[in-house]
């Protein structure tokens, strides 16, 4: 009888023709996170199996794995013989300690010659006979006895732990997130990549107006969400000047929105090298003065390339929950600068006109900016630690 952690596949399933598609990936992307840990991965249309010395290690890693939906550590027995069945049971049961119990059943194999009632009724009647003073409670079992009959073997489980969901990452391609030290965006890049979104991400930079320590703080961020998907590859742009020159040259009251009009130029044109599907970032209606219906309207229409709001509609306090479950939210309240705080003005524009922006964006020559930006930006492979960095070679 072999210990074994069994994957239930999340909305994979209904995913039709795809199906072996997703599971691939799936299968790949849990053989990545486990690398260095002793473990073999199997799969089947029904269930992956791992086997392993280290549960620990690999239950933590398959709690951030998205396209899962439940685990359970159980025991595979290579036999399908119902009496045989119910001695390993027995086996198992000899030193737990419960009084009621419930079986529960599940037969893959149609052609099985017992329904899953009948196997439940059976398997009952042997714990009862062999095991003293157990009863059986249908509605509230201290010890329920999950056991599926599959093709050749039997699993047999008496706890389940809930997987996160999704679909495996990188499934439905790549996305661009706008990355910056808050609360928001690392919740929007989450539930991209929840979505099966493999996330690249971009922050931009304005020393000395922004301190390293900032940049860490986004580094970090980036970290945290790679234990989700393995790595994310941090492009970091250098947004000094540009900002600089807007604040020199154009009106205030206009300058969150040429600045994001800026970010959005370049995070398409890094997306596209990457060959990155969408924007994703952190922007929730009416949250700030920049993320009114209008002023997302007046910034989105440079870029033509969708943009992925994941947040836009649940309220901070939500977003705040999410961000503390999936473990960002300590880094996110740390107290450093973004480049937003720094330059925010007194009245910010909150319906600003499409054409004053394209105005205001004549009295400078800030295309020239943008390549310069763009093409000295700096690339960061970030996993669990940060591995490498270089000058972007784009
Ligand atoms: P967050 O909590 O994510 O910082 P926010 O509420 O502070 O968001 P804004 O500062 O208006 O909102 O930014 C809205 C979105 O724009 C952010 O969620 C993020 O996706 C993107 N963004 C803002 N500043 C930066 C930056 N310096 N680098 C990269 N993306 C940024
Ligand atoms: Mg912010």
């Amino acid at each position: 009888m072999e210990k074994v952690i069994i994957i239930k596949y999340a909305e994979l399933t209904t995913k039709g023709d795809n199906i072996n598609f997703f599971i691939k990936a799936l299968k790949e992307n849990i053989e990545s996170s486990l690398e260095g840990i002793d473990s073999k991965v199997k799969a089947d249309k029904g269930r992956m199996y791992i086997y392993t010395t280290e549960f620990d290690k690999v239950l933590d890693k398959l709690q951030h794995t998205f396209g899962i939906h439940e685990i359970n550590v159980g025991y595979e027995v290579e036999t399908i013989d119902i009496d045989e069945i119910g001695n390993r049971l027995i086996e198992l049961l000899k030193d737990k300690e419960f009084t009621t119990f419930k079986v529960e059943s599940k037969r893959s194999d149609k052609e099985y010659p017992l329904t899953s009632m009948d196997i439940s009724r059976k398997l009952g009647g042997i714990v009862l006979k062999n095991l003293d003073n157990k009863k059986v409670d249908v509605h509230n079992p201290e010890l329920l006895i999950s056991v599926e009959v599959r093709f050749g073997k039997t699993l047999f489980y008496f706890d389940k732990i809930k997987g996160i969901g999704g679909y495996p990452t990188g499934t439905l391609g790549k996305g661009m997130l706008m990355l910056s030290g808050g609360i928001d965006s690392p919740v929007a890049g989450y539930l991209a990549m929840k979505r099966g979104v493999r996330i690249e991400a971009i922050y931009f930079d304005a020393p000395p107006h922004t301190s390293e320590a900032a940049k860490n703080k986004v580094i970090e961020l980036a970290r945290k969400l790679s234990e989700y998907s393995g790595y994310v590859k941090l492009h970091v742009i250098n947004f000094t000047k540009i900002q600089e020159e807007i604040l020199k040259n154009c009106p205030h009251e206009y300058l969150i929105t040429l600045m994001r009009r800026y970010m959005y130029r370049i995070a398409e044109r890094v997306a596209r090298q990457g060959n990155c599907k969408c924007i994703v970032n952190g922007e929730s209606i009416g949250q700030v003065a920049s993320q009114t219906l209008t002023s997302m309207n007046a910034i989105e229409t440079v870029v033509d390339i969708p943009v992925i709001r994941p947040v836009a509609c649940l309220d901070k306090l939500d977003i705040i929950d999410i961000s503390q479950r999936i473990g960002t939210y300590e880094t996110s309240i740390l107290p450093y600068e973004d480049c937003c705080t720094i330059f925010v003005p007194k009245h910010p524009v909150i319906n600003p006109d499409k054409k004053l922006c394209e105005e205001y964006e004549k009295l400078y020559d800030f295309d020239s900016l943008v390549s310069e930006a763009i093409k000295t930006h700096t690339v960061i492979k970030v996993e669990n630690k940060v591995k490498e960095e270089f000058n972007s070679i784009l």
